[in-house]
């Protein structure tokens, strides 16, 4: 199985010029969402890590069935104003866009090592946030994890070049 067959590329969304893929196809076949999981909970293996920090909101759907697969503790990072014991936040840019992602100290236990999850990488932007983010709350980072990264972008490298051990499961 070709797990690429499963995430087409949608032209011009969120904004012209941007090829989005699209992750519906993958999670609406059961084989092929299953074999994802699979491969990330592979992947995942290679880090040492305590918890999953999956990012709102594709990322929760991996973060989630990773942390079932892997039996470990899933926390969350979540867009502006949604979380009611927020104690941290962290803005960055997107491929197209501005955003910012917050965390609940309190969730993670003290000495958690995380392991960051979202469905793609990019440029990075995203990740780098989540990573601030989470030494900013005095946690470990163990690495980054993604079901696939934009070829071209270079986000592995950026990823590498500020230190955060990351692997994909397709480029
Ligand atoms: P980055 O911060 O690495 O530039 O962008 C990654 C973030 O944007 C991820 O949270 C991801 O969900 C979203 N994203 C960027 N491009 C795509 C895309 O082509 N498909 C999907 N599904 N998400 C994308």
């Amino acid at each position: 199985m070709n797990l690429l067959d499963y995430l087409p590329g949608v032209p011009d969304f969120p904004k012209p010029g941007i090829l989005f893929r699209d992750i519906s196809p993958l999670l609406a076949n059961p084989n092929a969402f299953k074999e994802a999981t699979l491969q990330l909970e592979a992947l995942a293996q290679q880090f040492d890590y305590s918890h999953i920090l999956g990012i709102e909101s594709r990322g929760f759907i991996f973060g989630t069935a990773l942390a079932y697969q892997a039996h470990k503790g899933l926390a969350l990072a979540r867009k502006p104003n949604k979380l009611p014991l927020a104690s941290h936040r962290e803005s960055y840019g997107l491929e197209y866009g501005l955003d910012s992602l917050e965390i609940a100290q309190s969730t993670l236990p003290a000495g958690a090592r995380i392991l960051i999850v979202d469905d793609v990488l990019a440029t990075g932007g995203t990740i780098i946030a989540a990573s601030k983010l989470l030494k900013k709350a005095g946690f470990d980072v163990a690495g980054a994890l993604t079901l696939l990264e934009i070829d071209g972008l270079n986000g592995s490298k950026i990823l590498s070049q500020t230190g955060i051990a990351n692997k994909t499961v397709l480029v």
